[in-house]
């Protein structure tokens, strides 16, 4: 407890009203109990002095009462005066009594004032700390209150009346809806409220906002709803950048790999090439002829135009693979994925003696998905495992859709030289690689764009050779989006 200061000023009147006091109780002859005045004295001295300063002015008081007696009457008992000074020792005896007990009672009010700001400041130093605020809302006349740091993080100035309304001013105009919806529950005290939105601020700064709310009752049966709001606009751009910077990745490592199948995308070109020149050759000959053959100088041209329009489709698909752009969720066949990717791969496939299995589920459902980032995927898995069965022979790759327990699963299975104990745990561990220009990335790209989609890759081995496969969770409801390779831009 802080000291009391000792105010000289004041103790010095007390005293010299305790003198007065004295002098005029020993040296007049009134008939009055004028020591009953040192109660006064004892009532204006509790507030400045320390309790047992006061106690020591109580018990003085009682002496000083004694001592004028004496002076006054010698040690002769004159019962009236006798009376007055009991009654006046009684009295100030009480009084002593009395404010020390309102002193006590004051000191502890005060401890626990003291103690109640420390813990406000400690709540508001954690809730600065934590950029967390804390508010309530009483239902059903929506009254609120909250934390300044509350106050701090809706925007406004900490002594500022809280209101709903004022919350959803500062809500961006295309969360209100969310916000609203979250507003008319507490309204109708509907359990739990868990909401993450976002504030738009005068000065144009947008702020993410996590909100949670729980009901509880009063004594009187009366909803309250209490509730925090976390300031997570930090951790939400950190997750946006983290997000970008995976994009970042996975789009240089497309690009790298399109570099590796430079061949087969050659290829996939020049097929439609070759047969646009080989129409045309056609097609020449048949208008050169001494009768020219229109009907077959016309079926010529219509090969022409059906292979500029392949090489369209095969040019924009190549494109897409190296554009760089934000993933597009659509809902995707994984089936017409895996032939697509096969047909992108042909060139490679064809290079090796293989034996290739396709094996597509019918019906598949589903999936939701970004198509570039899925066949990345895809074709990492698969050029892996040509590569695991390079310089082997018997070799056999086969690629499985299935439908499984609400997720759609793609496998590639190969009969390379399998996983290795040691490895397993490795695979998807950026930088690990057994091969020797390998930079070990396909693998961690790979899976951080499955866990990106709400799915799972995994690796095991299956001797001969070992199996990839990544499962995704079926998109009930949405139609499949056009997804053969000319529906790209
Ligand atoms: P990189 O191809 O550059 O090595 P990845 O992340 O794609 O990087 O692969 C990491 C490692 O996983 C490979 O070096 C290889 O050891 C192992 N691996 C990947 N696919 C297979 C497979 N089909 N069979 C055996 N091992 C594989």
């Amino acid at each position: 407890m802080p000291r009391r200061r000792t105010h000289p000023v004041q103790s010095a009147i007390l005293l010299l009203l305790t003198a007065a006091i004295f002098a005029v109780d020993a040296f007049t002859r009134l008939d009055t109990a004028i020591a009953v005045m040192y109660v006064v004295v004892l009532l204006l001295a509790s507030p400045v002095w320390p309790r047992r300063y006061t106690l020591a002015l109580g018990a003085g008081c009682v002496l000083l009462t004694m001592g004028a007696y004496v002076v006054a009457h010698g040690l002769r008992v004159v019962p009236s005066s006798a009376g007055r000074a009991l009654v006046s020792i009684a009295a100030i005896a009480i009084a002593t009594w009395l404010v020390i007990q309102r002193r006590q009672a004051t000191d502890r009010l005060r401890q626990r004032e003291q103690a109640l700001r420390r813990s406000q400041a400690f709540l508001a130093g954690a809730q600065r700390l934590t950029r967390t605020g804390s508010f309530g809302i009483r239902v059903p006349d929506g009254t609120m209150v909250w934390s300044e740091e509350a106050a701090r993080i809706f925007g406004y100035p900490g002594d500022a009346v809280p209101d709903m309304d004022r919350v959803l001013a500062h809500t961006l105009p295309e969360d209100r809806p969310l916000v609203t919806a979250a507003l008319r529950r507490t309204m109708a005290c509907e359990g739990h409220i868990d909401v993450a939105h976002r504030l738009l601020l005068p000065d144009g700064t947008i702020r993410h906002v996590h909100v949670l709310a729980e009901a509880s009752y009063d004594a009187d049966g009366r909803c309250e709803y209490l509730g925090a709001v976390t300031d997570i606009t930090a951790r939400v751009e950190a997750e946006q950048q983290l997000h970008a910077s995976h994009v970042q990745l996975a789009h240089a490592a497309r690009v790298s790999m399109l570099g590796e199948l430079a061949a087969s995308v050659a290829h996939e070109v020049n097929q439609p090439l070759t047969a646009i020149v080989a129409n045309a050759q056609a097609g020449r000959r048949w208008l050169t002829r001494a009768e020219p053959d229109i009907g077959e100088a016309q079926a010529a041209l219509d090969g022409i135009v059906q292979a500029s329009e392949r090489a369209g489709q095969v040019i924009r698909r190549i494109r897409a693979l190296a554009r760089r752009t934000e993933p597009e969720h659509v809902a995707l066949d994984l089936n017409a994925l895996v032939q697509d990717t096969v047909e992108l791969l042909q060139r490679e496939l064809d290079r090796r003696p293989l034996a290739l299995r396709i094996d597509l589920a019918p019906g598949l459902p589903p999936v939701m998905g970004d198509r570039i980032e899925l066949q990345q995927v895809l074709i990492n898995l698969v050029m892996n495992a040509l590569q695991a069965m390079d310089g082997l022979s018997n070799n056999r790759l086969e690629l499985r859709t299935r439908q499984d327990d609400g997720m759609v699963l793609v496998s590639v299975r190969d009969s390379g030289p399998g996983i290795a104990d040691a490895d397993g745990a490795r695979l998807f561990e950026p930088f690990f690689s057994t091969k020797a220009d390998g930079m070990g990335l396909g693998l961690p790209i790979c899976r951080s764009i499955i866990s990106r989609h709400g799915g799972r890759i995994a690796a095991r081995s299956t001797p001969p050779g070992s199996t990839f496969s990544f499962e995704l969770p079926i998109h009930e409801k949405a139609p499949v989006h056009e997804q053969q390779s000319d529906a790209l831009p």
